[in-house]
């Protein structure tokens, strides 16, 4: 793991740096792995990038390469778990996975899904254990979301969404902000009005260009003047990270494209990707 991580980071120290793997790995510093447990999704997202992860990918994790990565990235200062996909509820033994990183110790699990399993899975997963669950919902309009996920789920997510909040979850909704979908101020207002009534957090997202380069060309619009419409003034620089404000009694968060949290972070990302073929990588994708 040392050698992988200096080879990760190699150029991070200057060149006449005498540094054995063991001092070059006290110099790290991984704060989170972002676990891809299996490249399937039971949706067909218009904008889907899958994070770089072919749907057709028959790869799928075994817990225990898991649990001795996140032992072996503990050394690192690793604090934080996030089970994403495809759909991590795709994945059969998320319960037996969840217990088994618990019982590492000090590690925070949250998971990103979009949502549509939840009811069929909620007895696998409890609040004390999952720190945060983000559920993808871009519209609230059960047609807008047919059509930018290609299935008739959003009741699903509804149902889920509703179960989530009487088991007490600590639930964010993920919006991706679409032109001509979901950024005209009455459908900004309706998705954060849903989320403060129902205590949600709520994230936007800018489009990624990670994608079909004809859908970002189509549906990009920019989140700044986008979400100014409903006085959400982010008020962003150019090396922006995320921003979270207070508004109507809820979190709002904006996450915008990956390449502007990397310059945030002087291009030193301390975040690791797990992909289901076991391969350990940085964000780009
Ligand atoms: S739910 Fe996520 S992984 Fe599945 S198709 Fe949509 S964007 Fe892709």
């Amino acid at each position: 793991m040392k050698n992988y991580l200096f080879n990760y980071y190699e150029g991070a120290f200057p060149a006449d740096a005498e540094l054995d793997y063991y001092d070059a790995g006290k110099e790290f510093t991984i704060n989170s792995l972002r676990i891809s447990l299996t490249g399937e999704c039971n949706e067909d997202c218009l904008y889907c990038h899958n994070e770089g992860i072919s749907k057709s990918s028959k790869h799928s994790l075994e817990i225990e390469n898991i649990i001795s990565t996140i032992y072996s990235l503990k050394e690192f200062g690793l604090k934080k778990v996030k089970l994403t996909g495809g759909e991590p509820f795709l994945y059969k033994k998320i319960k037996q996975l969840i217990y088994a990183i618990k019982q590492i110790g000090d590690i925070d699990i949250f998971i990103t899904t979009n949502g549509t399993l939840i009811n069929k899975r909620i007895d696998e997963i409890s609040p004390s254990l999952v720190k945060k669950i983000s559920i993808s919902l871009d519209t609230l309009d059960e047609e807008k979301y047919r059509l930018l996920t290609g299935k008739n789920y959003y009741s699903k997510v509804i149902k889920g969404l509703e179960t989530l909040r009487e088991k007490n979850f600590n639930i964010e909704i993920d919006s991706v902000l679409l032109k001509s979908i979901n950024t005209n101020k009455k459908d900004l207002l309706k998705i954060v009005d849903f989320c403060s009534s129902n205590n949600f957090n709520l994230q936007f997202i800018e489009l990624s260009e990670a994608g079909d380069l004809n859908v970002y060309k189509k549906y990009y619009a920019e989140p700044v003047s986008v979400l100014k419409k409903i006085g959400l003034d982010f008020n962003i620089d150019k090396y922006n990270d995320r921003k979270i404000i207070r508004y109507k009694g809820i979190n709002i968060t904006l996450c915008r494209s990956i390449k502007d949290v990397c310059l945030s972070s002087n291009g030193r990302c301390s975040g690791l990707r797990m992909l289901p073929d076991g391969q350990l990588t940085d964000f780009n994708y």
